[in-house]
């Protein structure tokens, strides 16, 4: 729905709403959050409101520290669990801004518009449609989550409902009363794990809906007593949480992906687009899997991806091209993971796509063979890479790249890189179990 500032007044009027929350992320993707009375509403709209940048992750230093929040008004929502509380809430999802009223370059909002109008600029849309997977594990007797499935959680649970599935429908029923359009939802393979998916749509609001999605799973997920997390990889030896991402591009009311008359019925943009994806795939990953344990869900045997490959028929590689043609024609980028931050994700990944537009840059040959039992060999020999296997080289990879530069901007760009550097020091100095049970006895 697109809602102008007086459709927003009068439904907030009409809905009785009493807050409402101006949201917004910061670089590294996490939820900032200003509450707001009723009353403030117009002068928000206005985009009046300022608060302090300098308390938000990666955003600005003290000195030049405030900074203006506009919000989106197509984006106002309803909460709908707010209902049965007292207070009726709704939410606006915001641009940051600078006092001079320009868009505030550090704003991953903003960074991703950049991306997309450089695609309009070449005629084209975007669209995206996320898997995000996620696991419900059982909290504690003091609330504290544990990683604990509800699935396995102990003998003594007799009861005949999951918890779990329960949880999910809730989650299911809320997403749609704030205007999901729900696609599918499922058990994952691994105990307590699920997947949601919505409706492709613009990248934009995919972003917002990823950004809206993971706050609605924790919420509703803790009304059930259980704890939602978006952690790629919580537990050893079972598959981790990914967040596919189906991409393609449209021109003119079409699917510039899909030619009926090429082989495959993929155009010379989607293979294009393919190209730059494998091209950038080593840069952009520290983007898509920005976490420290990103890269413990990135390994063989679990159904994610390792080697920089595309196929029409196997999951095993980065690139997948599902069966369906014409309007459905995408490609499913099978990489990243839920922690990232969505707009920071969806910019890198399109402005790696344009890139392979722009260069016409051919994507290797399709491979359909496993390529986990391929040997190294074979492997060299297809020129086939893998992705970085840790964040220390993904950075450094992310570091090298103009093209990274370029889509994210100065400072997104050396914040992110410098938050990030700061997070693998201090994970890298620790001393974990694994090392302790490994060597303390041993040497
Ligand atoms: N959980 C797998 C991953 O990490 C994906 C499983 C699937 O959707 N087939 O990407
Ligand atoms: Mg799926
Ligand atoms: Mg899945
Ligand atoms: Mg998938």
């Amino acid at each position: 729905v697109k809602h102008t500032k007086e459709d927003v007044l009068n439904l907030a009027k009409k809905w009785d709403v009493r807050f409402i929350r101006l949201q917004f992320t910061d670089i590294l993707g996490i939820i900032k959050n200003v509450d707001i009375p009723v009353a403030q509403l117009e002068k928000a709209l206005d985009g009046e409101l300022m608060f302090d940048g300098s308390s938000i992750e990666g955003f600005v230093r003290i000195e030049e520290s405030d900074m203006l929040l506009k919000p989106d008004p197509s984006t106002f929502t309803l909460f709908p669990w707010a209902g049965s509380d007292k207070y009726t809430t709704a939410r606006l999802i915001c641009d940051v801004y600078t006092t001079e009223g320009n868009p505030f370059i550090g704003c991953p909002r903003s960074v991703l518009k950049k991306v997309i109008k450089e695609a309009e600029e070449l005629g084209y849309t975007f669209h995206v449609g996320p898997e995000p997977e996620f696991f419900l594990f059982s909290t504690d007797d003091k609330g504290r989550a544990t990683t604990q499935t509800h699935d396995n959680a102990g003998y003594f649970d007799l009861s005949p409902v999951d918890k779990g599935e329960e949880a999910r429908k809730e989650i299911v029923l809320t997403l749609q009363d704030m205007g999901f359009e729900i696609e599918a939802s499922h058990h994952e393979v691994a105990p307590g794990q699920h997947e949601i998916d919505f409706k492709y749509a613009d990248g934009i609001s995919t972003a917002d809906n990823i950004a809206t999605f993971r706050f609605v799973v924790r919420t509703i997920a803790q009304k059930h007593g259980l704890h939602a997390s978006f952690m790629p990889k919580p537990i050893f030896g079972i598959n981790g949480s990914g967040m596919h991402l189906h991409q393609s591009l449209f021109k003119d009311g079409k699917n510039a992906f899909y030619d009926p008359n090429k082989s495959h019925q993929l155009s010379d943009d989607a293979l294009h687009f393919i190209g730059g994806l494998i091209e950038n795939a080593r840069s952009f990953t520290a983007i898509t899997n920005p976490t420290i344990n990103s890269y413990k869900r990135l390994v063989p045997g679990y159904e994610a991806p390792v080697y920089i490959a595309w196929s029409e028929k196997n999951r095993s590689p980065l690139l997948r091209v599902p069966a369906r043609r014409g309007i459905g024609t995408r490609v499913e980028l099978r990489s990243p993971d839920p922690s990232c931050n969505p707009y920071l994700a969806l910019a890198v990944s399109l402005k790696a796509g344009l890139d392979g537009i722009k260069n016409k840059t051919k994507p290797p040959k399709p491979v359909d063979q496993n390529i986990y039992e391929m040997s190294q060999g074979e492997r060299i020999e297809q020129g086939i890479h893998s992705l970085p296997s840790s964040l220390e080289e993904a950075l450094f990879e992310l570091e090298s790249s103009v093209l990274m530069e370029e889509a994210l901007g100065q400072h997104v760009y050396h914040n992110f890189i410098a938050a990030k550097r700061i997070e693998w020091g201090l994970y890298s100095r620790q001393i974990s179990k694994w090392e302790i049970e490994q060597y303390l006895t041993t040497f």
